[in-house]
């Protein structure tokens, strides 16, 4: 599994709101389950979304509006990152 750093985060191509969210969002961070193909993780306090990361085609998807209009890295996403850094 690639895991980007704090410091690529910090210093890639998101922007600064969303690292900031994603530093917040990271303590909400819950691993639902791991299967063969799939990680699932629940990011979020009161509004909750489901990040999950496909391990055959190694990508990262979201179920938030932000991921879906956009299909890039959201602030859930960059926040499991956070997370699995610990
Ligand atoms: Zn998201």
């Amino acid at each position: 599994m690639n895991i980007l750093t704090e410091y690529e985060i910090e210093h890639g191509p998101f922007l600064k709101g969303q690292v900031e969210r994603a530093k917040l969002l990271k303590y909400t961070v819950k691993k639902d389950y791991e299967t063969s193909r799939t990680i699932a993780f629940t990011v979020g306090k009161d509004e909750k979304h489901s990040v999950m990361y496909n391990k055959t085609k190694h990508e990262w998807s979201c179920d938030c509006r932000w991921f879906s209009m956009k299909s890039t890295y959201c602030s859930h996403i960059l926040a499991v990152h956070l997370y699995l850094q610990r």
